[in-house]
């Protein structure tokens, strides 16, 4: 079991607080302090999907369910890896030295390097793999990883891909299609659009709050931004453009937008928030009008039909 201070990953002072209170805080340096406060920063500053570092997370903190883990937490009494039957099955030796999985490290990239590379975490491996390649060969890296543990998985229960090495394009063209998509939209950085009274969704669902802004009397700008259950930002979004068109239009066009982002980046389980209570309002009330808002609302009434669930509202 790990803890980590803050939802979104900042040390405040209130989470300072309570690892005092809790006895923690020698936990929190040792584990992510120190020299070591860089490699844990770099997982969440990974450039793929929130679901790539969450996995690289949980994997650097031993917290993947292997067979061996279950094991030590006596939930089963073998601990042998179920896909070879020749080790305990560790996190290290369900994703790289497995001999199911051990073929697509032998084609990749990074051949050599892990047979140099320390073997007795993910976490060692990772750090270590970090010092030796750049950022987007790091990418690719923690990509094959993830590839590999979703095809263990796959195995593991009993609905194994039809094709390894396809599945394991699949992934990597994943990441690297999220990665040529964040850096297409304008990122800006999380204060700039932090809420005080910003609460988590609740697990699984993406967030998207929206807003709009007049400028000048000849510009506006509109922004999206995409949060997951951790109060993580996935993406954000903003945009500028000449003109100045009704407040109530401006805050469809963003709400549109953010719904728009969501959808693309496959997002199914989705809730909008805005503060301009009226366009809620009129996407609930399925009315279908002429105005030009009627027209904004009607496609993010006709994308929102691609979610498996999609909530409303206003703060
Ligand atoms: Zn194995």
């Amino acid at each position: 079991m790990y803890w980590w201070p803050a939802t979104d990953g900042i040390y405040t002072t209130k989470s300072g607080y309570w690892l005092a209170r809790m006895g923690h805080v020698r936990g929190w340096t040792d584990r992510f302090g120190g020299d070591r406060a860089e490699t844990w920063n770099s997982i969440w500053n990974l450039d793929g999907p929130p679901k790539l570092r969450q996995f690289v997370w949980r994997a650097c903190t031993g917290s993947l369910a292997t067979f061996g883990r279950l094991q030590q937490r006596h939930v089963r009494t073998d601990g042998m890896c179920s896909l070879c039957n020749e080790q305990q099955e560790s996190i290290v030796h369900a994703i790289f030295f497995c001999s199911n999985v051990k073929q697509v490290w032998d084609l990749s990239p990074f051949a050599e390097l892990i047979c140099k590379a320390p073997c007795d975490s993910f976490f060692e491996l990772y750090e270590w793999m970090k010092g030796k390649v750049g950022s987007s060969e790091l990418l690719t890296f923690v990509a094959y990883a993830w590839a590999t543990w979703s095809y263990r998985n796959s195995v593991v229960f009993e609905n194994p891909w039809q094709c390894r090495d396809v599945g394991v394009l699949g992934f990597l063209r994943l990441v690297k299609d999220y990665k040529s998509y964040a850096t297409a939209v304008n990122v800006c950085p999380p204060a700039a659009v932090s809420r005080s009274t910003w609460k988590a969704p609740s697990a699984g669902l993406i967030r998207v709050n929206s807003d709009a802004a007049v400028i000048s009397e000849t510009s506006s700008s509109i922004g999206a931004v995409l949060r997951n259950d951790q109060g993580v930002i996935v993406p954000a979004r903003v945009k500028r453009f000449m003109g100045k068109p009704p407040v109530k239009v401006l805050e469809a066009m963003a709400a549109r937008m953010g719904v728009q982002t969501a959808r693309e980046l496959g997002f199914s389980k989705v809730e909008l928030e805005s503060d301009a209570l009226s366009v809620i309002n009129l996407i609930k009330s399925h009315k279908i009008g002429k105005a030009p808002v009627d027209l904004v609302v009607d496609d993010i009434r006709s994308m929102s039909m691609d979610f498996e669930s999609f909530f409303l509202f206003s703060y």
